[in-house]
């Protein structure tokens, strides 16, 4: 089975640190790479992740702040070096076309690769394919901000004792999950006797925002969710004042959200330590946790 995690490759705010380079963020799912807010630098974060660049398919700009886009160019003259085949898709807010133009052919260029743009004006669901639904909701930033969510489709999965004890193998399998019914020794066998739906995992990403009821539509049931908190609360104004959050109100929205798992991401650089974002949002929501570069998070079945 191909990987399945999470990789921070970024996790600053505005400013880089020492320590935390502008935010970048790499999901490995179901054969994919989708690559969240290439931020300055994420090229060469690659090769410190030890991660080849071709595996990314699609790159999402959430808006365009620095922070979250000055890597696009670089990443995209990087997959042009390595040649790749496969389309690359770039989903970003439509209101900012001139900024991805620049971005996009900002220096001298051989374009080689095949670029599939999506800028989006319109709310919802913006990709659908037999393996994911990719939805964008408006987030409230004082810019043209979205946040993504990203949904696996529902499996059916066969109870291979229960079609053994009945005798249906090879095409027969094929015909029952087409059909719904299946006729054997004159008995009629509907797909749900013999089979469950494994729910899509739901990937949510909020980040550059107030809170806000979208976050928490974004974030509905996600088995993952990469929220920013850029402060503490002892912070707060500064938060409001710059439209962002805390970690507390990372974590009311993964609880609020019904999340499985929050990973708080996009510190300012005022902070050196991580822990006590970490022990805020805990203290509303328990499995929180603090994205930090290189750090890999698993996103299993
Ligand atoms: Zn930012
Ligand atoms: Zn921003």
């Amino acid at each position: 089975m191909s990987a399945r995690d999470l990789i921070i490759l970024g996790c600053s705010s505005q400013q880089p640190t020492r320590l935390r380079n502008h935010g970048g963020y790499l999901l490995r799912w179901n054969g994919e790479g989708l690559l969240f807010d290439p931020g300055e630098g994420t090229q060469r974060q690659f090769i410190f992740a030890e991660i080849a660049p071709p595996c990314v398919t699609r790159i999402f700009v959430s808006h365009f702040h620095g922070d979250h886009c000055l890597g696009l160019g670089s990443m995209l003259m990087r997959l042009n070096i390595d040649k790749v085949k496969h389309p690359i898709h770039c989903y970003y807010p439509a209101s900012g076309k001139k900024y991805f133009d620049r971005l996009r052919f900002g220096t001298i260029y051989h374009n080689q690769i095949e670029v599939i743009e999506h800028p989006i004006s319109d709310e919802g669901i913006v990709h659908e394919d037999d393996t994911f639904s990719i939805e964008a909701y408006y987030l409230a930033h004082g810019v043209e901000n979205l946040g993504w969510r990203i949904k696996e489709k529902d499996r059916i999965k066969f109870d291979k004792e229960k079609l053994k004890k009945l005798g249906i193998k090879g095409v027969d399998v094929s015909t029952l999950k087409e059909q719904g019914t299946l006729l054997i020794d004159n008995k009629k066998v509907e797909l749900s006797d013999v089979s469950w739906i494994r729910p899509g995992d739901i990937f949510s990403v909020v980040i550059d925002t107030l809170y806000t009821e979208n976050a928490i539509k974004i974030a509905r049931d996600a088995k993952m969710l990469l929220c920013e908190s850029t402060y503490l609360e002892e912070h707060a104004k500064l938060a409001k004042d710059h439209k962002h959050m805390t970690a507390k109100q990372a974590a009311l929205i993964a609880k609020n959200a019904n999340a499985k798992k929050l990973i708080l991401t996009h510190y300012s650089a005022r902070y050196k330590d991580l822990q006590p974002f970490v022990k805020e949002a805990r203290e509303v929501f328990a499995n929180s946790f603090a994205a930090d570069d290189f750090k890999r998070f698993d996103f299993p079945l």
